[in-house]
């Protein structure tokens, strides 16, 4: 049931959900998968004109420089598109961060591009759920909220991304500074069910490339003069199998590389990911990869240059993050909403905020669900029903909640 005060039922009641609903469709209209920099730049465009209806100054920011390994083991420079920040009253006492990214995992080539109704309720449409619609969903809870005159209380800064899906790896530099100092952050992933329902404690995540360089010998006449690189890339493949435990699961998911039949093969790369459930697991594995990869180098007398690492660190719900869920909870209670949350594999941007000590609830974005496929979809009356969710949360972060 409802229980809203007079000064809550103002704040919210500006919230405007056919306006908040043009926002998502033009920005879903708009591609902006990972790789396609002309689309990520119109909607940074779009979106610094949205968000200029907030005070403060909205600033477009070059990529951290982000680099891949080829299959041929050299390392390349991977573009990215520029991401968007705003910072209003940097010099208020309390001050949160709000975050979303404007990136989708549909390339400009995707079937995925256009927006269908699959009933009066439901939208289908590329990136509507993740997270074009929480992007709406913030833009306009922190409207009501500067037009509440509660905005004064707290200084906030908002920063969109333009890479996410692949990493938030050109982001991740800016991600840490703007969580400095930060009391408390909300992420506008969509929910984790389409019930509404939080993530909360998330996994971690790190990808890893293994350069293995042996050396090439005849495969007839002079075998014993080699050093064969796939041989060393399996030993490593088991190696790491036997680094496994159930808080930390690694998958080697790739071996490219090798030579002709009758060539010692010299090169190979080898690339897995693991997804460490603690900090504790993932300094665990890091400290066992050292010494396996020192090993192998001995044992199969390569060279092993490795590239990558954890880049989304495991994200546990600490003490303050909990009270911020309890917030978030009574919040959606008092606006009749039953708020619930689970555990989840997944990771996001909240990851990368939490490790930096800040609290953070990172599903605060629409309900919606088959997300990452042509079938995602967003629930649209959730649109408004998030904003005010959202609202209600930061007016009490900014009349002194404690967490
Ligand atoms: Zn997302």
């Amino acid at each position: 049931m409802k229980q809203l005060d007079t000064n809550q039922e103002a704040l919210i009641a500006p919230i405007d959900q056919d306006a908040m609903l043009a926002h998502a469709q033009k920005w879903s209209a708009i591609n902006t998968g990972t790789a396609n920099l002309e689309g990520l730049a119109e909607m940074a465009a779009t979106l610094a004109d949205a968000f200029s209806d907030l005070p403060g100054d909205v600033k477009l920011l070059d990529p951290a420089p982000v680099t891949a390994i080829g299959a041929d083991g050299s390392e390349f420079e991977k573009p990215h598109g520029q991401h968007l920040t705003l910072s209003v009253r940097p010099g208020a006492q309390r001050r949160l961060l709000f975050t979303g990214h404007m990136d989708t995992v549909f390339p400009k080539d995707s079937a995925f591009q256009d927006q269908k109704w699959l009933d009066e309720e439901t939208l289908n449409g590329p990136g509507l759920a993740d997270m074009k619609g929480g992007i709406a969903v913030f833009l306009h809870a922190l409207k009501a909220i500067e037009q509440s005159g509660a905005g004064q209380q707290i200084g906030y800064d908002v920063l969109i991304n333009s890479d996410e899906e692949t990493g938030s790896l050109a982001s991740a530099p800016l991600i840490e500074a703007m969580a400095q100092g930060k009391y408390a952050a909300l992420t506008y992933e969509p929910s984790a069910l389409p019930d509404g329902t939080l993530a909360h404690a998330r996994g971690g995540s790190g990808n890893y490339s293994l350069t293995i360089t042996g050396k090439s010998a005849h495969a007839g006449r002079n075998p014993q003069d080699g050093r064969n690189a796939i041989v060393a890339a399996a030993a490593l493949v088991l190696g790491l199998k036997d680094l496994q435990t159930e808080d930390c699961p690694i998958n080697p998911a790739k071996i490219e590389g090798g030579a002709a039949n009758n060539v010692v093969p010299d090169h190979a790369v080898l690339r897995f990911n693991i997804r460490p459930k603690s900090p504790d697991a993932a300094a665990a594995f890091e400290s066992a990869l050292a010494a396996l990869v020192r090993d192998t180098q001995q044992a199969h007398e390569v060279s092993i240059h490795q590239h990558g690492g954890i880049s989304r660190p495991p994200k546990p719900v600490d003490r303050k993050a909990q009270r911020l869920f309890d917030l978030v909870r009574d919040c959606g209670a008092s606006l009749g909403q039953e708020i619930g949350w689970q555990s989840t594999g997944g990771v996001c941007d909240g990851n990368n905020i939490a490790s930096c000590g800040v609290p953070v609830v990172d599903t605060m974005g629409v309900r919606g669900g088959a997300i990452h496929s042509a079938d995602e979809f967003m629930i649209v009356p959730s649109l408004k029903e998030r904003a005010a969710l959202s609202a209600l949360v930061i007016h009490r972060l900014a009349s002194g909640e404690e967490l």
